[in-house]
């Protein structure tokens, strides 16, 4: 605990971080604030409090999103002492009331197999029209939860897996695995697909290991260290030593593997070889095309806190002839997504959400691009909700339609 404990101590009280935090900002209660956490969580470490449910409540209300980190001039790693805070608690035991949805969420959502299987049961349920008829009977409200999850899930087509290797064109820099992540390979397959595209384009020979797992985020950011940590194990001995790069498309992947050597010290290489399809291909000359469009683009936390990775897609994105790139007031706070925060808690998720949506009006963008399934998912519900005529995209995509576009 000496390691927490320090770290803890780190914080001034200044509050600086508070106006960032976006739990603060919604719920306007100290303790839902990083300052108040931290009060809580070394009060806690330093025995003169008890864990209790109510400390328990407000860690829960986290989103895990640190923009406290980004803010802190103190240089407190708020995302490792929340997680270790939640590893504490979880030895207790899911939160009272949770602990089937616990059980349904961990076994089904770091499992890429089941996702699939649950993802063809949905397809069917929509296609034999039993979605109308309880969506008529409004069964659904009554049980928030899995409104929220349904409400999440547009059209999901059936996934084709990539091919294991796909060649370097022209000039070839070297050799990278892609880590195709759970959520994005089934609902996103396009977005693996056009990584896959534009990476070879840039020159690198891209490996897609068939046996590859969860990178466990979501165990991380929940606090169950000993499953992410096998998870961890487990990618480090995907991804061979013949890999010059690791590559994501998903932000929370992303960030948690980039933190490995944290918690796994056998797996300080893979993070160091780790990086975002973003900053592998900043310094690529790529084939592209005009595309006339405006976008904007939302900061997925975990790329912008978790990761520092801010001008990267941004300046991808400039390089797209003919794309006007307007900027999105508060970009970087969250939208709500966080991994399951969303289906977890689902007013403070829609709040989130509202704020975000107002920002892209006001853009006027027709087009938003974002690097997290997650931010994907929710800003496309918001879109569907308020019927707007908006796509919502990864920017690797836009790159891949610019690809497309060129005409040599
Ligand atoms: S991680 Fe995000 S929600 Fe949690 S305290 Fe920090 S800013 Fe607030
Ligand atoms: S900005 Fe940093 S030092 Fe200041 S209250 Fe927040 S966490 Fe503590």
């Amino acid at each position: 605990m000496e390691p927490f404990l320090e770290e803890l101590r780190k914080c001034v009280h200044c509050g600086i971080c508070l106006p960032q935090c976006p739990t603060y900002r919604v719920l306007g209660e100290e303790m839902d604030s990083p300052r108040g956490r931290i009060y809580l969580m070394r009060a806690v470490a330093e025995g003169r409090i008890e864990p209790t449910r109510t400390y328990a409540r407000h860690l829960d209300l986290c989103l895990g999103c640190r923009a406290c980190e980004t803010a802190c001039p103190s240089g407190v790693r708020f995302g490792s002492l929340l997680e270790t805070a939640r590893g504490e608690l979880r030895r207790q035991g899911p939160p009272p009331g949770r602990r089937l949805l616990d059980r349904f969420i961990y076994a089904l959502f770091p499992e890429p197999g089941r996702i699939g299987a649950a993802l063809g049961l949905l397809r069917l349920y929509r296609r034999s029209g039993l979605s109308r008829l309880v969506r008529a009977t409004g069964a659904l409200k009554l049980v928030p939860r899995l409104a929220a999850m349904e409400g999440l899930l547009g059209e999901v087509e059936r996934a084709e897996p990539l091919p294991s290797l796909i060649p370097a064109r022209g000039r070839r820099r070297g050799r990278v695995g892609l880590l195709t992540g759970c959520v994005q390979r089934h609902l996103y397959p396009g977005v693996n697909r056009a990584t896959a595209r534009v990476l070879a384009l840039a020159g690198w020979e891209v490996v897609v290991p068939r046996t590859q797992g969860c990178c466990g985020a979501l165990e991380l950011h929940a606090g169950r260290i000993d499953d992410f940590r096998a998870r961890a194990r487990r990618l480090v001995a995907t991804f061979g030593g013949d890999i010059d790069w690791v590559v994501t498309n998903a932000a929370g992947c992303g960030s948690a593997m980039k933190e490995y050597g944290h918690w796994v010290p056998e797996a300080t290489g893979l993070a160091a070889r780790t990086r975002d399809v973003t900053e592998l291909l900043a310094d690529a000359e790529l084939p592209l095309g005009p595309l006339e469009l405006t976008v904007t683009y939302h900061d997925p936390c975990h790329l912008v806190h978790g990761q520092r990775v801010r001008q990267e897609p941004r300046a991808l994105l400039r390089r797209i002839p003919g794309l006007r790139l307007v900027e999105l007031v508060e970009s970087d706070l969250c939208c709500g997504s966080a991994g399951v925060y969303n289906i977890l808690e689902p007013a403070i998720a829609r709040e989130l959400l509202e704020l975000k949506m107002a920002r892209i009006v006001e853009s006027g963008a027709r087009v938003v691009a974002t690097g997290n399934p997650g931010c994907l998912m929710q800003i496309a519900q918001g879109v569907r909700a308020r019927g707007l005529d908006v796509a919502v995209v990864h920017p690797v995509e836009l790159l891949a339609r610019a690809a497309d576009a060129y005409q040599g």
